[in-house]
């Protein structure tokens, strides 16, 4: 199927993507970078790690609300894809991933080990916050 790449309009064939072979490889060497700068200072905020990076807030921003970012940038607006409530972590808020478990896609369930690790890591955040 024919389409236009949503990011620089250029004709692509493939079934499923948005984006050409080009940008959907920028895209991911983004992902890697913003996901790298977040695990070496989780406490970044958002524009601190788009200018680090290099990567533009709205990417990372999709990144976020794709929900493959184990670590959130503070001052990221993230809000809870069911409820549209801010969260500080993931797609989902607390309430909603309880009524949503066994129904998490495989790739969230894989990255479930490194995703509580980071979660303590927020929570730590928080209580020093506090
Ligand atoms: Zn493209
Ligand atoms: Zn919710």
């Amino acid at each position: 199927m024919l389409r236009n790449c949503k990011e620089c309009g250029k004709v692509f064939s493939h079934p499923s993507q948005t984006l050409c072979a080009h940008c959907s490889k920028v895209r991911s060497e983004e992902f890697i970078k913003v996901k790298d700068y977040l695990q070496s200072y989780p406490n970044a905020p958002l524009g601190e790690v788009a200018s680090a990076t290099e990567v533009s807030i709205e990417s990372i921003e999709e990144f976020i609300r794709q929900g493959r970012l184990t670590v959130i940038p503070k001052g990221a607006n993230v809000t809870c894809a069911v409820c549209g409530k801010a969260v500080p972590y993931g797609r989902v808020c607390a309430a909603c991933r309880g009524d949503l478990k066994g129904k998490e896609p495989i790739e969230q369930v894989r990255n479930d080990k490194e995703s509580a690790k980071s979660r303590l890591h927020t929570m730590d955040t928080l209580r020093r916050r506090y």
